[in-house]
């Protein structure tokens, strides 16, 4: 049997995957991304920056990513795609965690991925991430699988109103979720989210003072930065503001990245992992939630750190030295959504007096999608200033995100 036949059999063998020895990859190299949306383009445009080629794999014709990259144009499930992208790419990678486990099988056998699929079926799964954080060490908002309906109401029971039930997989942007406040809410909460066929999940609702994320990067050969704590402001469960440095307590700010390295060593994470968490000044910090790539909280590290989320995430995969993530400047990011999209092209092609007598620089970052849907996604504005309170004064004299 040939080495590679062996390497095949023990990737289908092991639950949760293996992990290939580390190499190193070196610029000239291609990486192959699975995804073209926003996040592969920008570590795409970061990454052609120190030298690599890329190729994403993204059903979409004319994807995000594949305007600033070469795009195998195929569904997320096609073998044979992935097969091609696994024969063109020297080192592979993902921007979205619901990659199809055949697909991610088939590439563990025969491509090099040095974030390995453990992690990935770990974070897929909402009960599988709370037990890995416990875990790696880390709190999270206490929680009851639930199975039945008679489940819900014990532990609805035992939480009070509100608690919050989830769907184990497939939920984001507060999809898959449903605030129960009161016993009323109980019996249609589990009818709509059951019909989702996945396990469910009550948490204690947490009534937080902030959500706070934290990037961790950590590369194979054991190297570990943390980017500074983001304070996160969601509308309408979509990211509407990070603002850096999060308005916290120093002592807080300190934990929570402290926190994330303890995940990003107990998860035996390689690349990127955003750890979402929600701080009560009574309580403390809880880890919300995991994401094992870039992510848009951290898009300010773009144009206010030494080194930026997407060019740490390829150092890291690559097993190059990890840059340093310290921040330059404060900075508020926000999102452009498609609603935003018109106002925000037509202020940034005026001169912008309030910018310059707050002396804050907006940097406009757009991600190429055709379709402005209202809450879709287009791209966002870093804003450097001295001080946060400057940025989000620009912001409120632009009037955009009022709307
Ligand atoms: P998630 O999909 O888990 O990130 O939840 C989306 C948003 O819902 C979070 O960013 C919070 O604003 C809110 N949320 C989720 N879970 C809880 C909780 N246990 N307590 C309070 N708020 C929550």
């Amino acid at each position: 049997m040939s080495a590679g036949a062996n390497l095949r059999t023990t990737a289908a063998a092991l639950p949760g995957g293996f992990r290939a020895e580390p190499r190193t990859i070196l610029p000239g190299a291609t990486i192959g991304v699975l995804g073209g949306g926003q996040l592969g383009r920008m570590m795409a445009l970061a990454g052609s920056a120190m030298g690599y080629r890329f190729v994403a794999l993204d059903p979409t014709p004319d994807a995000p990513c594949g305007q600033v990259a070469d795009q195998i144009v195929a569904a997320y499930d096609d073998v044979e795609a992935a097969r091609e992208l696994a024969r063109r790419a020297d080192v592979i990678t993902y921007e979205f965690e619901n990659v199809d486990a055949d697909v991610a099988a088939l590439l563990e056998a025969e491509a090099y991925v040095p974030q390995g699929s453990a992690l990935l079926r770990t974070t897929q799964h909402r009960l599988r991430e709370k037990r890995a954080v416990e875990a790696a060490g880390a709190r999270v908002a206490p929680y009851a699988e639930i199975r039945s309906l008679g489940d819900l109401r014990e532990a609805a029971g035992r939480f009070g109103f509100p608690c919050v039930l989830k769907t184990a997989t497939g939920g984001y942007d507060g999809k898959g979720q449903w605030v129960i406040r009161s016993e009323a809410e109980i019996e249609p909460a589990y009818d709509a989210l059951s019909r989702a066929k996945t396990e469910l999940v009550l948490e204690q609702f947490i009534r937080f003072d902030k959500e706070l994320s934290v990037i961790a990067a950590r590369s194979p050969r054991g190297e570990i930065r943390t980017f500074p704590a983001a304070e996160n402001v969601h509308v309408e469960n979509i990211l509407h503001l990070s603002i850096v440095p999060a308005r916290v307590p120093e002592a807080v700010r300190r934990e929570a990245e402290e926190l994330a390295v303890r995940i990003a060593e107990g998860l035996n994470v390689v690349g990127l992992i955003a750890v979402e968490m929600f701080w009560s000044a009574e309580q403390g910090l809880f880890v919300n939630e995991l994401a094992p790539r870039p992510h848009n909280s951290g898009h300010y590290t773009m144009d206010a750190c030494r080194t930026s989320q997407f060019e740490q995430h390829v150092r890291a995969i690559c097993n190059l030295p990890l840059g340093d993530p310290a921040l330059l400047t404060p900075v508020v990011m926000v999102n452009v959504l498609g609603r935003h999209l018109e106002p925000v092209i037509a202020r940034f092609a005026q001169p912008d007096e309030a910018a310059a007598r707050l002396r804050v620089k907006p940097s406009l970052h757009l991600y190429g999608k055709r379709d402005a849907a209202p809450k879709r996604k287009m791209g966002h504005v870093n804003v450097l200033a001295s001080s946060v309170e400057d940025a989000l004064a620009w912001m409120d004299e632009t009037k955009i995100w009022k709307v």
